[in-house]
């Protein structure tokens, strides 16, 4: 994907070192373990900008989409939207912030009220937020269909009435209705069969080129992660492992997780010997949270871990341009094709 011009607008987002803790269970005649699901997390999104955050399920990026957006709070950490500090607002800040950032989650129908035409729907927050003249709602309303390409006589049907991929329509719709400059999209095309899910992938980029709207793209999913996104952050156990233009991280992967989804496939790994390099498998399972290892969280899965890596955690440093990576390793593992 093309990089966007950073000179013509600022930081949108800032969060810097979130961390999110939860407390687990009892250990026995213990203290409740605790749950590290997001460990000092930093990143930014400019103004119109897609930063896509991949990781396998439970690696913290949909905890920290959720803290983003004011449905959960940080253990500690800031997070700043337009200059202005989102973790200390109220709830009934956050009601009025709620115009500005916007999340479309996964299963479009748990986000749709069943017994609501989507019509009435898509109205909704502009009734909520009390935004242009009552009678002019409902053509607000029409004009929000059509952005999304949903025919106008859907209005008074029901969610079960309509698809899956026109009621993710609903879902983008109703969160377009408050203009917002930022929308979390939580693993938004997960749900829909592939077909589907390329009508509403080019859907959200038509809405960035022509709203300017930025996207937190979370996704498990590499291929749409890049068709997406200018820039993307790769999450392990709650922190990010690499970060850099899409393009950059995808044709020259620096981290061995990175490299192990990306040849995992096929059609964004150029194959054994070429691009991303051959294939790269990991052993066992990602370790619990509640359990991170010691070091290198990756070490006990990684194929290149050497005895430094047991006991001295790597610190996320820039390699070349934006390109950050955190491996003790990554100059040495770059070579390896
Ligand atoms: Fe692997 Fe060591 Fe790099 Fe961690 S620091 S990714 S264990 S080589």
């Amino acid at each position: 994907m093309t990089q966007p011009d950073h000179d013509d607008g600022g930081d949108l987002l800032e969060v810097s070192a979130l961390r999110r803790y939860f407390d687990g269970r009892r250990a026995w005649l213990g203290r409740p373990r605790r749950i590290h699901a997001v460990e000092n997390v930093s990143f930014n999104l400019r103004i119109g900008e897609t930063l896509g955050l991949v990781g396998e399920s439970g690696c913290g990026k949909s905890t920290t989409g959720r803290m983003i957006v004011g449905l959960d709070r940080p253990t500690a950490g800031a997070i700043r939207f337009k200059g202005q500090d989102l973790v200390s607002l109220s709830a009934a800040q956050w009601r009025a912030k709620r115009a500005e950032v916007q999340i479309v989650f996964q299963n479009p129908l748990s986000s749709l009220d069943p017994r609501l035409p989507i019509g009435r729907q898509i109205r909704e927050p502009l009734d909520l937020h009390d935004i242009g003249a009552p009678g002019e709602r409902d053509a607000e309303v029409a004009e929000l269909m059509r952005a999304v390409s949903l025919p106008a006589a859907l209005a008074d049907r029901y969610p079960h009435q309509i698809s899956g991929g026109q009621a993710q329509r609903v879902v983008i719709a109703r969160a377009l209705a408050l203009k917002p400059s930022l929308i979390v999209c939580d693993e938004p095309v997960s749900a829909l069969d592939v077909s589907v899910q390329a009508t509403v992938i080019a859907l959200l980029e038509h809405l960035q080129q022509e709203y300017g709207i930025a996207y937190l793209f979370i996704s498990h999913d590499l291929r749409v992660v890049r068709r997406l996104s200018h820039r993307v952050a790769v999450m392990y156990l709650g922190q990010i492992v690499e970060e850099g233009w899409t393009d950059d991280v995808y044709e020259q992967p620096l981290h061995p997780y990175t490299r192990a989804l990306l040849s995992a496939i096929p059609d964004v790994s150029k194959g054994p010997g070429q691009g991303a390099g051959q294939r790269v498998v990991l052993k066992g399972e990602p370790p619990s949270p509640a359990h991170p290892p010691s070091g290198c969280h990756f070490h006990t899965r990684c194929p290149y871990v050497l005895r430094r890596c047991l006991g001295e955690a790597p610190q996320l440093r820039v390699i070349d341009g934006i390109h950050a990576v955190r491996c003790h390793y990554a100059e040495q593992i770059k070579e390896l094709r």
